[in-house]
């Protein structure tokens, strides 16, 4: 390209003009708007866009995309985690060390920022024979292994070290499916809870990916195979857990497989493990993609039989059962095939115009008008040739995707529609990843959630239409 100037992050300088600088980004954080109308020039809606470049080894510098909303979105929406870009006159500025902003981007090794303004500067995709160089820098870590700390250090000490940034290198054992939430001020976002341990503890921790491109990575991870090196994970206050805990940060950044001896070693270490490992916390539903153990009715009901002596301690398992359904109530006024829940704080209603009346809750305390959604509550009950399971549950998500439209949608739907949508599932073999949730003493019942189905028949079409 003529005029312009390669250059390396390292080799960056204030002032450097028409620089072009190649790398591959290995960090994106969330998208936000801002209210343009105080601005002197441009009053319209505002987007702002933060991500991390790498171009070697040790070099990575962080990039801040500005300008109107839509120009932004759409940056943010073609390049990706591991997409290989050119950033062709960025403004080089400097880091700031009591910058505030520092606290909410990854420690980057230059000591520059780049910022790519709308109408000066752009970003476009590097496609030469070198790429492969690019591609390979992210699965290197960001920082030396060796200064990552063990799982039980952390754990043990765990009230001293609030408010640190720890690095730490684990293996992925539980991912959970992805969940779309409206925060109390009235943003919508997707997140998705996981959980990992290393080699010094049997322990679990619980982490919760709330940026939309890692929460979308995290789709294709797998229990007992992907290992993770969290550069600048943070000890902080969790105020959903009610304890200190260890969480992902703007701040941290996450290698995936890292190309390094100690990933092969974590994975082998968890291959020997017998014991089957799935979440601490029963409400974290699995991603039905993670889902590998195939089972019947009748081993399902002696499982929860052999495990009911032992008392307080919840069981639970998520499997693959290959059933027809024989029962589903979406077709009668009286089904209850619906649920009301307030959009914010989750409360079941009885009316949609109702207020969810929690005084904790902006919708409930009058500080907002109520936000209710509909949400689908399907009962099925499952047959093999093993026995029947009664009552099992298709909710939320998993249902709509099941059903292939929105609970609204179904909701007005006649009756005559919704029972031959149910026809096109019922009494087909079909493949059906549930989640098994045991009794307490003081829940005593069973739960079955169902995460996905699908008809034997359509897998068998779709293998056959990729064979063609
Ligand atoms: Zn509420």
């Amino acid at each position: 390209m003529a005029g312009v100037n390669r250059q390396k992050i390292r080799s960056l300088n204030i002032g450097v003009q028409n620089s072009l600088i190649i790398g591959v980004i290995i960090n994106s954080s969330n998208f936000k708007t801002f209210d343009g109308s105080q601005m002197k020039f441009n009053k319209t809606e505002r987007g702002v866009w933060t991500f991390t470049l790498r171009d070697s080894e040790e070099d990575f510098i962080n990039v801040t995309v500005w300008g109107s909303a839509q120009y932004v979105k759409k940056l943010y929406s073609t390049f990706h985690i591991g997409s290989i870009v050119e950033a062709v006159n960025g403004k080089v500025t400097s880091r700031g060390l009591n910058d505030k902003n520092e606290f909410f981007v990854p420690s980057a090794t230059s000591q520059y920022n780049l910022s790519i303004n709308e109408n000066s500067a752009l970003i476009q995709f590097h496609d030469a024979p070198d790429k492969e160089e690019y591609e390979k820098l992210l699965a290197l870590p960001t920082r030396s292994i060796e200064l990552s700390k063990e799982l039980v250090e952390i754990l043990n000490n765990i009230e001293d070290m609030r408010d640190q940034f720890v690095d730490v290198f684990v293996i992925v054992t539980f991912v959970s499916d992805g969940r779309d939430i409206i925060t109390k001020d009235g943003r919508s976002l997707k997140c998705r809870s996981f959980e990992a341990l290393d080699s010094s503890t049997e322990d679990t921790v619980a982490l919760m990916l709330w940026e939309k491109e890692w929460v979308e990575r995290a789709e294709f991870w797998e229990p007992k195979k992907t290992v993770l090196h969290l550069v600048d994970a943070k000890i902080a206050y969790d105020k959903y857990k009610n304890k200190i805990a260890l969480s992902i940060a703007r701040k941290t950044l996450i290698t995936e497989n890292p190309t390094v001896q100690r990933t092969a070693y974590l994975r082998k270490m968890l291959s020997n493990r017998e014991k089957e490992i799935l979440s601490t916390d029963p409400f974290a539903v699995p991603n039905p993609h993670t889902i590998t153990n195939v089972m019947t009715i009748q081993e399902i009901t002696s499982k929860l039989n052999t495990w009911s002596n032992s008392v307080d301690n919840r069981i639970q398992f998520a499997v693959i059962l290959r059933a027809k359904i024989t029962e589903m109530n979406t077709d009668t006024e009286t089904a209850n095939t619906f649920l009301i829940k307030c959009a914010l704080c989750k409360k079941i209603l009885n009316d949609k115009k109702d207020s969810c009346m929690n005084l904790e809750c902006p919708c409930g305390n009058g500080s907002r008008i109520p936000l209710n959604t509909v949400i689908l509550n399907i009962k099925l009950n499952l047959k093999d040739s093993t026995g029947y399971l009664i009552g099992c549950r298709l909710t939320g998500p998993a249902a709509e995707r099941t059903l292939g439209c929105s609970a609204t949608k179904f909701q007005a739907m006649t009756l005559p529609e919704r029972e031959s949508i149910k026809w096109t599932f019922l009494m087909d073999e079909c493949e059906i990843r549930l989640h098994v949730i045991g009794p307490t003493s003081k829940f005593p019942h069973t739960l079955y959630n169902i995460l996905s189905i699908e008809r034997i028949r359509d897998m068998i079409d779709d293998k056959e239409f990729i064979m063609d």
